[in-house]
């Protein structure tokens, strides 16, 4: 996936705040827009302005297969909260048996290489399929969740392969303080592993509860933090394009 450095349309898109652009990309994009979220909080802002401003839009999420049991219980949760169905994309089958006989499944222990990996399987390609199904990908990327997302724009332009997708980060300068604040007065449920000190929310055993004074994804592979081994605390479905 690519950057694609145009401004057709983004200093526009740039300017607006995030339910206009919500509304922007159901109304102008219809079915080939959607929110992907993976249920943190900002998924979950997003979705409670979708209800009120597209309540169309499609929601999709990537279930790796390995998401924490809260987290498929909430998702459950939202769907009826909302009445909406969210559409789950997940990895090819034959790719997750071949790599655990290769590598077994715990194979993100042994090395930053084997972790990226089982990313790419469980993460990246079944977010490349649900990106062929849009023209606009929303995302709940904010800067204030690592160093690595200080840079991100609100509105950008990506392509994989041939297609170019428009991606939007409606929440992207919003502070933890100000979803939180917002989750609370709208009575938005969220997933209550926040409560139990995670400020990211992934795959079991791959992500762990923060400190206060750490990164919110500080708590992603933490056994790569001792090592020395490669530290970056980004899957691959936000590199090489995301504008970060
Ligand atoms: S976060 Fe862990 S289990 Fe999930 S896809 Fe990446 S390496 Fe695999």
């Amino acid at each position: 996936m690519a950057l694609v450095h145009e401004s057709e349309h983004l200093d526009e898109l740039n300017t607006l705040g995030p339910e206009d652009l919500i509304e922007w990309a159901y109304r102008e994009h219809g079915d080939r827009a959607g929110i992907i979220t993976s249920f943190q909080n900002t998924g979950c802002v997003m979705i409670d302005m979708a209800h009120r401003v597209a309540p169309q839009m499609r929601v999709m999420t990537v279930d790796t297969l390995r998401l924490p049991d809260e987290t498929y219980a909430f998702m459950d949760a939202v769907e009826k909260r909302y009445g909406i169905r969210i559409e789950r994309f997940q990895p090819d089958p034959e790719r997750v048996a071949r790599m655990i006989e290769q590598h077994g499944e715990y194979l993100f222990f042994d090395s930053k290489p084997k972790q990226e990996y089982c990313c790419r399987i469980r993460k990246v390609e079944p977010n490349q399929r649900a990106l062929e199904t849009v023209d606009v990908w929303i995302t709940g990327l904010r800067r204030d969740q690592s160093d690595a997302r200080k840079q991100v724009d609100k509105a950008s332009v990506v392509t994989q392969g041939e297609h170019r997708i428009i991606k939007l980060a409606p929440l992207v300068d919003w502070t933890e303080e100000q979803v939180r604040t917002y989750l609370a007065d709208n009575g938005v449920p969220y997933n209550p592993l926040y409560d139990m000190g995670y400020t990211s929310i992934g795959c079991k055993i791959c992500t762990t509860p923060t400190k206060p004074w750490e990164d919110k994804r500080a708590g992603r592979w933490r056994w790569f933090n001792q090592g020395g081994e490669g530290t970056s605390k980004e899957c691959g479905i936000h590199l090489g394009g995301s504008g970060i």
